[in-house]
């Protein structure tokens, strides 16, 4: 018989820009905290998007997260007694896609419950390499949907945009950036650069 509280757990929140991802993942957090389950968040350095070192909900729920440059770094700040690991913005981390495999099912292995956030498809509708293979681990897979700005279906794919047209093929698969950059397409808006 299994229980929920028996062991490690990965949990993988997934889907495109827009489609409230880190609002989920604050969402299981608050409940962490209601439950008064010890957690660690962490993010990674390079997402600038939000006060450094917090996970901010548009409602205002805060949970404080440690900046990390790799995903190996967890164990160093990783403190005695936490029960539930939390990473925002997955796809940013630069680490190859196995460390990030090996890391994760390692601290799930050590029965701590790993909930991640991030995008499962690149600019081009590509598949995040290390996305994709805890994707295929987790004992749990929620994928989120935006709605996409051209014809109101449900959208799954982030269009990036540079000068109001599809960013290039061939265009650095990484910026950091806003509303600007971005829209949620479905698979019959999204546009090829
Ligand atoms: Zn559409």
């Amino acid at each position: 018989m299994t229980r929920l509280s028996s062991g490690g757990r990965i949990e993988v929140i997934c889907g495109c820009m827009y489609s409230g991802k880190t609002e989920e993942l604050i969402r299981r957090l608050h409940h962490v905290k209601i439950a008064r389950q010890q957690l660690q968040a962490f993010t990674p350095k390079r997402d600038t998007r939000y006060a450094t070192g917090n996970l901010v909900s548009h409602n205002g729920v805060r949970i404080e997260a440690q900046p990390i440059g790799s995903i190996t770094e967890v164990f160093d700040y990783l403190h005695d007694g936490v029960q539930v690991v939390a990473l925002d913005e997955l796809h940013f981390l630069d680490d190859e896609p196995d460390v990030v495999l090996t890391t994760v099912q390692a601290l799930a292995d050590r029965g701590l419950r790993v909930i991640i956030a991030g995008l499962d498809q690149n600019f081009r509708a590509k598949p995040f390499p290390a996305m994709s293979r805890l994707l295929a681990v987790a004992e749990q897979v929620d994928k989120l949907f935006a709605i996409c700005v051209r014809c109101g279906a449900y959208a799954t794919r982030s269009q990036r945009m540079i000068d109001g047209r599809p960013a290039p093929f061939d265009a650095p698969t990484i910026v950091v950036g806003g509303l600007e950059l971005y829209e949620a397409r479905c698979r019959a808006c999204y546009e090829a650069g």
